[in-house]
């Protein structure tokens, strides 16, 4: 995988349990030779069909998070297909696809840590990944700035650079200030990450904060370039197609919000 040899796929969301992932239903139950056989069906799994395995999250226990267990799956494993690459609004260069299981035998060498320990190993991928998703929202906002700076200061109205308008330095200042209270919320995080510190809560702020901020400078550099904004001869309104899936990936915004609040004042009672 380092090597960029190999592509790997994360299978926990399905049909029916995205952000209530605990409740999901792809069950594995042992066969006669001490195996495991897979039945279910994974959603939205990005590299669906072209990855060379997938980290499956399967129940083999009771409902709950505590019934979760997870599995390595090889990508050519007998049963195991993909449907219809998703049609979507961006990520056009990664396909996005449901997976189904039938009837998938693995040995139990595939088994990732001990029996119903899968959804604690789901979700530290999940707040690592959070961090890299951050990441990635500044990027994209850096780029929608780039962009939306070469065109203001080039474009002219009223006899002027657009640029001097103060209506859009402020915005411009806007864009610039989101950008870097991102990149320093996120990397902040990262550093608690490396020196083995507790990261969850900060990880979550980190993705909401950057993915938020994503979407409005991209929005705001959409109008900026007016109608040329609104073309696809122009980057940004790509730019901004991209900004909403990272809102809804790793976790909704919604739950970042809900992650960090338990971390704030507990879990909810029920
Ligand atoms: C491009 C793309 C790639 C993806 N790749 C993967 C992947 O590789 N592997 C994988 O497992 N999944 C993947 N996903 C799935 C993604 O993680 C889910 O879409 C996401 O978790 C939301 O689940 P859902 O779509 O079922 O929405 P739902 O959970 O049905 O949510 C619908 C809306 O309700 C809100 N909501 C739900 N519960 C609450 C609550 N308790 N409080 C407040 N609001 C709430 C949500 O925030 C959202 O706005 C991918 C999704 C996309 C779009």
């Amino acid at each position: 995988m380092l090597a960029g040899g190999l592509l790997g796929a994360y299978c926990l969301s399905e049909p029916s349990a995205g952000s209530d992932a605990a409740a999901l239903r792809t069950r594995a139950v042992r066969d006669e030779s001490a195996g495991w056989v897979i039945d279910g069906t994974k959603s939205w799994v990005t590299h669906g069909g072209v990855a060379d395995f997938c980290t499956v999250l399967a129940r083999t226990g009771d409902e709950g998070r505590r019934g979760i267990t997870a599995f390595l799956v090889p990508g050519d494993t007998a049963g195991l297909t993909a449907a219809r690459p998703e049609r979507k609004m961006g990520l056009k260069g990664s396909p996005t696809a449901q997976l189904a299981f039938d009837g998938v035998r693995i040995a139990d060498a595939r088994r990732i840590g001990d029996e119903g320990q899968g959804f604690t190993i789901a979700l530290s991928a999940l707040d690592s990944g959070r961090l890299g998703i951050a990441a990635c929202a500044v990027g994209l906002a850096q780029a929608a700035l780039s962009e939306t700076l070469a065109y203001v200061t080039g474009r002219r109205q009223f006899g002027r650079p657009i640029a001097d308008f103060q209506g859009l330095r402020f915005m411009l200042a806007d864009m610039a200030t989101l950008i870097e209270a991102g990149r320093a919320l996120y990397l902040a995080a990262a550093r608690l990450k490396d020196a083995g510190l507790p990261f969850v809560r900060q990880a979550a702020s980190a993705k909401l904060f950057c993915t938020d901020a994503a979407m409005r400078i991209t929005t705001d550099a959409v109008q900026l370039l007016g109608g040329y904004g609104y073309t696809a001869d122009f980057p940004v309104e790509r730019l901004m197609r991209e900004a909403k899936m990272l809102q809804i990936v790793e976790g909704t915004n919604q739950i970042q919000r809900l992650v960090i609040a338990r971390h704030l004042v507990g879990p909810e009672s029920r």
